[in-house]
């Protein structure tokens, strides 16, 4: 049997200071890798070892897999582990990590290769007696030919009709909430369907996407598995992820507080099933939508370590031991070909974990990702609290990576229980030099609607349309911020993996002109909702210019899409007018502040 004795880890990061904890604790030598950006970062000082591998873009560092594994061989280690994200769920890198004679922790890149593929994920499922969404793959030439004629016309709307709008355009390679549209009606269909495969071309590499039925207020609901070399594959029950923005996890939860014991026993099986029919290995997640019907659809399984992998470690026992399971200490086992110690009839699940994504971003204006310099760290204690964090005093948030901070996981006897340990946490923890959403998080928290587990995926949607509250607001913030900063307000600014600023829109005026009327004397205060030059809200990537000079453009059109910290930001126009200058192309680097785009 192979024994991982020195692993380096791909990744960045609170996941890359989760893995090295557990390296320490089992006495295997850790290597980080780092780019130029995070010489000073928490994950390079924890780490017995760490090799610089690139520049700041992820490109040329953590997405690297050539340099990686030159590193991994340099240093003399016997395997990789990639965190989640970046290589995480990249068969070519699998395959080459075993090409160079190391060890790949995560599943045979065969299986990375057929579940990254969305499309085949739902055939699979479907073969194997898991429910989807009603849906079509779009390389359907019934939906994708280039036909505009009535008969074609008429056809494509009849299969689209049958699923049913509300439908959603989802890519088959997606990730991180990213390339998704809604489309409310068939009016909308060709324009989404172009966008949506442009995004995940660019996102991707790859623009193949497919449709599927838009379910009406469910819940994200998840099932973690495990399986061994030698065949044996074990769930460890489940997690509810339904409080999301832009379709991304915030705070998650196990129990559901949603399940029943025939529905949890269900979804298990569902998972297995899935995971069976692959032949899967290592740690991986089934990932399912439920409808308020308690109807159960496949989402997509992620063949990784999950970022709320820790709510499943602080619930789920395994005979008489805990804390039962360290994940990545499992993953490490199977890697090195142990067979799993318990069967599904030693796991159970005690108490209730909830996990609490913070990160660098700003609730109260869009959720938009905000860099800087950490300046203090106060994180709660408690035997019950566990903060898996990335972050320490003196650490920067650059614009190179997500926003992701850390985690916050509380643990409790009853749901009642750990919702009053977070509630606690929350209040103890403090993290200044950057915005973050603690205070949003203390919000959903405490909401009457999260306490009774009335818990679906538009729940941020419904319930802090217009956040922060008066009742919280602190008197440096202007007031038409809180009125209008939202981006869930209208529903046309609504989709799904991006953030939307309409430049000169009250909020984001109101907001920075409070906080630099001093750098752009030129921008005409009197006038508010009329902006004429569209800046950078944070610092980032230029990913598309929409305009050219002398274009006329309607209010709302998007005229620059700029990406920052993994998200994609559409720079609106505030009230039709032309375009007098474009400042910026595609691939630029700006800055925050920097004038993209006058109008006239
Ligand atoms: P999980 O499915 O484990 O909850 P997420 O989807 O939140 O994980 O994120 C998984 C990985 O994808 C992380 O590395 C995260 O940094 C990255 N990620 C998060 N948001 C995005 C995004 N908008 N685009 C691309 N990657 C993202
Ligand atoms: P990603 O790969 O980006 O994680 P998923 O397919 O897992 O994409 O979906 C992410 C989120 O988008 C889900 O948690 C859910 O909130 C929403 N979503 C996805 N598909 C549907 C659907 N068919 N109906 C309603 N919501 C959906
Ligand atoms: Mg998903």
């Amino acid at each position: 049997m192979a024994r991982i004795t020195r692993l380096l880890i791909a990744n960045r990061g609170e996941i890359a200071v989760r893995i090295i904890r557990t390296c320490r604790r089992l006495g295997i030598a850790s290597v980080a890798v780092y780019s130029e950006a995070d010489a000073g970062a928490l994950h390079v000082r924890l780490a017995d070892e760490a090799v610089c591998i690139g520049a700041p873009s992820a490109q040329e560092s953590y997405l690297h897999g050539e340099r990686i594994i030159a590193a991994a061989q340099r240093a003399g280690c016997d395997a990789i582990h990639p965190g989640y994200g970046f290589l995480a769920e990249n068969a070519d890198f699998a395959q080459a990590v075993a090409d160079a004679g190391l060890l790949f922790v995560g599943p045979t890149p065969d299986v990375i290769r057929r579940m990254g593929s969305k499309i085949a994920a739902r055939l699979i499922a479907q073969q194997a007696g898991v429910p989807v969404a009603p849906g079509f793959e779009i390389e359907d030439e019934r939906l994708s030919a280039e036909r505009d004629d009535q008969s074609f016309l008429d056809a494509r709307f009849a299969i689209l009709n049958s699923i049913g709008f509300p439908l959603l355009i989802k890519a088959s390679a997606g990730g991180g909430g990213r390339g998704m549209r809604i489309v409310t009606s068939i009016d909308e269909f060709g324009a989404a369907l172009e966008s949506a495969r442009r995004e995940a071309f660019k996102a991707f590499g790859d623009d193949r996407v497919y449709v599927e039925k838009c379910i009406a207020r469910p819940r994200h609901i998840e099932v973690q598995v495990l399986g061994d070399t030698h065949g044996n594959l074990v769930h460890l029950f489940e997690r509810e992820c339904s409080i999301q923005r832009r379709h991304q996890k915030l705070v998650e939860e196990s129990p559901s507080p949603f399940l029943d014991v025939a529905l949890r026993e269900r979804m298990g099986q569902m998972a297995i099933a899935l995971a069976r029919a692959v032949n899967y290995t290592n740690a991986g997640t089934v990932e399912f939508i439920v409808d308020p019907e308690r109807n159960v659809y496949f989402l997509e399984m992620n063949t990784r370590l999950q970022v709320e992998h820790p709510v499943t470690e602080s619930v789920v026992l395994a005979g008489a031991r805990w804390p039962a399971l360290d994940l990545v200490e499992w993953q490490l086992r199977i890697a090195q070909g142990e067979p799993l110690p318990f069967s599904q009839a030693d796991l159970r699940q005690c108490g209730h974990a909830i996990e609490c994504r913070v990160v660098a971003e700003d609730p109260a204006n869009g959720f938009l990702p905000v860099t800087g310099h950490i300046v203090r760290v106060v994180e709660p204690l408690g035997a019950d609290v566990r903060v898996d964090s990335g972050i320490e005093r003196g650490s920067e948030v650059t614009p190179h990576y997500d926003s992701l901070l850390a985690k916050l996981v509380v643990r409790g006897e009853t749901r009642g229980d750990a919702i009053r340990k977070m509630d606690a946490a929350l209040r103890d923890y403090a993290i200044e030099g950057v915005a973050t959403n603690l205070a949003l998080l203390r919000d959903v928290i405490a909401h009457p609607a999260f306490r009774r587990g009335d818990t679906t995926t538009d729940f941020i949607e419904r319930y802090f349309t217009s956040w922060p509250s008066l009742r919280d607001a602190g008197a440096e913030r202007p007031t038409t911020l809180l009125m209008s900063s939202n981006p869930w307000r209208q529903r046309d600014r609504f989709r799904i993996g991006e953030g939307v600023v309409h430049a000169g829109q009250p909020a984001n005026r109101a907001r920075s002109e409070a906080m630099s009327t001093a750098a752009r004397p030129d921008v005409p205060a009197r006038r508010p909702s009329v902006g004429r030059q569209i800046e950078a809200p944070m610092p980032g990537q230029i990913v598309d210019v929409r305009v050219r000079v002398g274009d006329a453009v309607a209010a709302g059109a998007t005229l620059v899409v700029l990406e920052a910290m993994k998200m994609e930001t559409r720079l609106t126009a505030p009230a039709a007018g032309r375009v007098r200058r474009v400042h910026c192309v595609e691939g630029q680097t700006v800055e925050r502040g920097q004038v993209l785009v006058e109008l006239e």
